[in-house]
């Protein structure tokens, strides 16, 4: 089963992802963490990316379209995927299907995380992540359970991403409306779209999808 999470910045995409991982075995492709994989090795790909993710804009097509498809051929057929802010375009979805198309891959659900916006930038700002394992958190809805130590590995360095900021995440979010929202209808036409409450507890919000995707 591959599918689709697709939301604002905040919307609980890697959140939900993760637990995804966790509970049903299926793999989490985050352009996101890619991107910042690429960014902190210093390759050609990072270099071109840095100063696009700084300011909150997108980074070109081709160059998240080419890293997807390169994962996907790591990670061979039987695996079940997570899009995870992929596609962010029409000219990415386009790429998509045609990416899934020659690997014998079909995508089976869209999962639209749906999140008031004003709750968006308080997510935002509140997020960090374990340094070690990258397992999230955040301030208000999400501490550690013992202070500074990571509940999922016990490390205590934690990192806050430079462009989970105020300013940079209006300009995510207006990419987000003019780029992102309009490639739905194309799935829509498909009627694999199942749209999930963003706004709940993650535990509810797991439940959501859980029930839409048919897993127990
Ligand atoms: P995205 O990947 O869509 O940008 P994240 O999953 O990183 O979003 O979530 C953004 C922040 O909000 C994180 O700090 C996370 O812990 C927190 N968060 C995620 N889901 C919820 C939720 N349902 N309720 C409250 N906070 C949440
Ligand atoms: P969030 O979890 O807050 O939605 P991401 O981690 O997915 O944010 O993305 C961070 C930044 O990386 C984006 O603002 C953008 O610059 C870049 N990026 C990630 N995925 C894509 C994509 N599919 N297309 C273009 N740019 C992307
Ligand atoms: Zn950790």
């Amino acid at each position: 089963m591959d599918i689709i999470l697709l939301g604002p910045p905040g919307a609980g995409k890697g959140t939900q992802a993760s637990r995804l991982e966790d509970e049903h075995g299926m793999v989490q492709l985050s352009t996101g963490d890619m991107l910042r994989a690429a960014v902190k090795a210093g390759t050609e790909v990072g270099l071109k990316a840095k100063a696009l993710m700084d300011a909150g804009e997108l980074v070109p097509d081709e160059v998240v379209s080419g890293i997807i498809g390169d994962k996907l051929d790591d990670l061979g057929a039987g695996a079940s995927v997570i899009f995870d802010g992929y596609p962010r375009t029409a000219a990415q979805a386009v790429a998509l299907d045609e990416i899934l198309a020659n690997r014998d891959r079909a995508l089976d659900h869209v999962v639209e995380l749906e999140v008031d916006e004003d709750a968006l930038v308080e997510r935002i700002v509140g997020r960090f992540t374990c340094g070690n394992c990258g397992e999230g958190y955040h301030d208000t809805f999400k501490q550690p359970a013992k202070a500074d130590v990571c509940d999922a590995c016990g490390a205590s360095q934690f990192k806050r991403r430079p462009d989970d900021n105020e300013e940079t995440v209006r300009t995510r979010m207006k990419e987000y409306r003019a780029k992102t929202e309009p490639i739905l209808p194309i799935y829509e036409a498909r009627g694999i779209v199942k749209k999930v409450d963003g706004m709940g507890s993650m535990d509810d919000v797991s439940n959501a999808i859980e029930s839409a995707l048919s897993l127990d």
